[in-house]
This record gives structure tokens, C-alpha cells and sequence, in this order.
């Protein structure tokens, strides 16, 4: 394909042209090795190498502590759903969920298998256009945790707070806006994410997980599903999935060459706050989310006359905006746009969004 294109697709996700450009420069030959990164054991010296600085790249941009392990693992944010319930649902039982979607109702369905789960705080009466404040919350004192998802990837949905819960720990679904602004790990239990949005490619899961919370596991947890096992093996208990560690290692290195996670968010704010912008000016495209709580990262919107979408769509496409179909629970458009899209693929949306509104309404 000669045009250049930006693809929106919330994930698998549009990864740094400069990143690939690289793993494609070294993919037959790695470190002149002979043979590629895929085809050496993860116990070599190379790979554990490049692992161990894989995973200090990120303590580095995410300004993890000490006491917290990195676990680099498989089975996506859905295994997680069940792995932190797994894990942590050993003391009492109980669990808190905050319910703001599609991603958090999956949660709560699973973490619901393994303990008793109350809903702290709701945003369904609402229309999940804004998240439940701090004073809103029912909070149970002697919950094992309290689970929420920090971006609604489908609804577009942020918080724009961390929850004080006390002692209780918090443990976040942080698949699709990890890495995009700088947070206080610190005042997190456990942080998990999928890869595929702002950390490579699918396959790889990264668990960020408080030291003191890895004993409180239910007895029938399996051996591979106990965060212990992984962070006593650093994350090597069994093959892990070497490409994708690789890969996210080439994006944290990538990262810090963009000035870190301070300087992607202050581009990461400008690129959703012109996007909004240019949807809130126009009476043809709308968004319903609370100015608070719109995600970053994913920007959901319809068009007023939805007979246009097959129209919008193939247009866009023509044009090389990729994948801004909503998602089929919902409908619309949804621009992705992690930290990999870069500001021009934004700027090429927004003139294509006023020229096909000047054209049709
Ligand atoms: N949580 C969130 C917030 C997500 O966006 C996704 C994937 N889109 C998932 C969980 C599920 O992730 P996976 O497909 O890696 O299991």
C-alpha cells in the first residue's frame, strides 16, 4: 500500500512504525545470533538479557517500587478476571467492583465464580456516561480487594480518580490506557493489561503486583494460575511468550526515547482534546460521556444520521483512516488513539470528519 494509513482499531492496536521498522531489521538475525528472537530459548543468556532490561525499562517509565513484582504472562486481561480472584479472594472472600461497562461487568461476572462480590459503585442509572465519585461508593471494609477497570474500552469511559478504599487493595483492569499518562503505582494492589493497545502485541499480559499480596490464594488455584509461582520463576514458571516480552521491550525502549510517559501524555491529552473539540462543534457528531470521565484513549461518537456510517466508513478507509467502526454492542464510530498513533493521524481524522460533514448535512 503506497498512501500512508492510521489505523484506529482499539486492539490489536496500531504499534510505533519505528518499532517495527527495527524488529523487521532484526527479525532473521537477531543480535547476530543467526537465528530470530523467536527461535532461542528464553532461558539463553541473550533472552533472559533482554528480558530482565525489558522489564526495568518499564519500572523505569512507570516509576514501579521495589516491593512490586512485574509478571510478563499469557491468557490476556479475560485470564486475569479470574487469576486476581483466584489469587486474592483467600482472607475473607469478599470483593468490592466498581461497574462502569462491558470490561468491568465481565470482571465481576468472573471474580463472582470465586467469592461473594458487591457492586460499590454503578454508573448504569447513569447511561455509563460518568463514573461513580469517590462519595458515591459503598465501600466494604473487609473486602480482599476492590476491583475497577480504568478505561472502558468500548464505552470510552475514564476515571479521573484513583478510589481511596483504605487498607482495602485496588486491583485495575488498566489493559487500554496503562502507560498513557504517569500514575502512583504505589497506590495500587495489582495493575493488569493486556498488551495489544499500548504494549505490543496480543499474547502478553503484564501483572504489576504488590509484593505482600501473593500468598492469599484459594487452595485450588492451579500451579500456572498463581501469581507466587510466576514472580518466584520471574516469570520464566513456564515458556513465556518470548516474541511479545521482545516486542514490548522495543516499545518501552521506544517510549523512553519519546521523553517517557510525562511527555506521550501531554501528546496523548492534546490528541483526545482536539478530537472532542472538533466533535463538540459539530451538530453532526455527538459523544455522551461526562467532560470528566472521557477516555484518552478510545473516542467513541455517532454520526446524527446514521444511514451515513457505511458512507463514513468507506470514505475514511479510502482515505487511510482504518478500523473507526464502533464496536458491534454499540454501534457508531470509535477512534483508538494510544500512544503509537501519532498527532497527524488524528489531524487527518478531524479533516476528514469536517469535510464529510460539509458534505453531507
Ligand atoms: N479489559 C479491557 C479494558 C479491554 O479493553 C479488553 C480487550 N479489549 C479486555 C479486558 C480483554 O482483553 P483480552 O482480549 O486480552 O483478554
Amino acid at each position: 500500500m503506497n498512501q500512508q494509513v492510521f489505523n484506529f482499531c482499539a486492539g490489536p492496536a496500531t504499534l510505533p512504525q519505528e518499532v517495527l521498522k527495527a524488529v523487521q531489521q532484526e527479525l532473521r538475525d537477531w543480535q547476530n545470533l543467526g537465528v530470530s528472537v523467536m527461535e532461542v530459548s528464553h532461558r539463553s543468556k541473550p533472552y533472559e538479557a533482554m528480558a530482565a532490561e525489558a522489564e526495568q525499562d518499564l519500572r523505569d517509565l512507570m516509576h514501579i517500587p521495589d516491593n512490586y513484582k512485574v509478571l510478563f504472562l499469557q491468557g490476556g486481561a479475560t485470564a486475569q478476571f479470574a487469576m486476581t480472584a483466584m489469587n486474592l479472594l483467600g482472607k475473607s472472600g469478599q470483593a468490592d467492583y466498581i461497574q462502569t461497562g462491558i470490561w468491568a461487568t465481565k470482571a465481576i461476572k468472573e471474580g463472582s465464580r470465586y467469592g461473594e462480590v458487591s457492586i460499590a459503585g454503578d454508573c448504569t442509572e447513569n447511561g455509563f456516561s460518568r463514573v461513580p465519585q469517590q462519595s458515591e461508593l459503598t465501600l466494604n471494609p473487609n473486602a480482599d480487594y476492590l476491583h475497577y477497570t480504568t478505561n472502558e474500552t468500548i464505552g470510552g469511559l475514564e476515571f479521573n480518580y484513583i478510589p481511596d478504599a483504605g487498607d482495602v487493595p485496588l486491583v485495575v483492569d488498566m489493559s487500554s490506557n496503562i502507560l498513557s499518562r504517569p500514575i502512583d503505582v504505589s497506590r495500587f494492589g495489582v495493575i493488569y493489561a493486556g498488551a495489544q493497545k499500548n504494549i505490543g502485541p496480543a499474547g502478553l499480559t503484564i501483572v504489576i503486583i504488590r509484593d505482600d499480596l501473593m500468598e492469599q490464594f484459594l487452595p485450588f488455584t492451579p500451579t500456572v494460575w498463581q501469581y507466587k509461582n510466576h514472580a518466584d520463576n520471574d516469570s520464566m514458571l513456564n515458556t513465556p511468550p518470548t516474541f511479545g516480552w521482545y516486542l514490548a521491550g522495543q516499545v518501552f525502549k521506544w517510549l523512553k526515547r519519546q521523553g517517557g510517559i510525562e511527555a506521550i501524555a501531554e501528546i496523548n491529552q492534546r490528541k483526545a482534546q482536539k478530537l472532542y473539540a472538533a466533535i463538540d462543534q459539530s451538530e453532526f457528531y455527538s459523544n455522551p460521556i461526562d467532560l470528566m470521565n472521557r477516555s484518552w484513549m478510545n473516542v467513541p461518537f455517532v454520526l446524527a444520521d446514521e444511514s451515513l456510517n457505511a458512507a463514513f466508513l468507506e470514505q475514511a478507509e479510502a482515505r487511510g483512516l482504518l478500523n473507526l467502526k464502533g464496536h458491534r454492542s454499540v454501534g457508531g464510530m470509535r477512534a483508538s488513539i494510544y500512544n503509537a498513533m501519532p498527532e497527524a493521524g488524528v489531524d487527518t481524522l478531524i479533516a476528514f470528519m469536517a469535510e464529510f460533514e460539509q458534505k453531507n448535512w
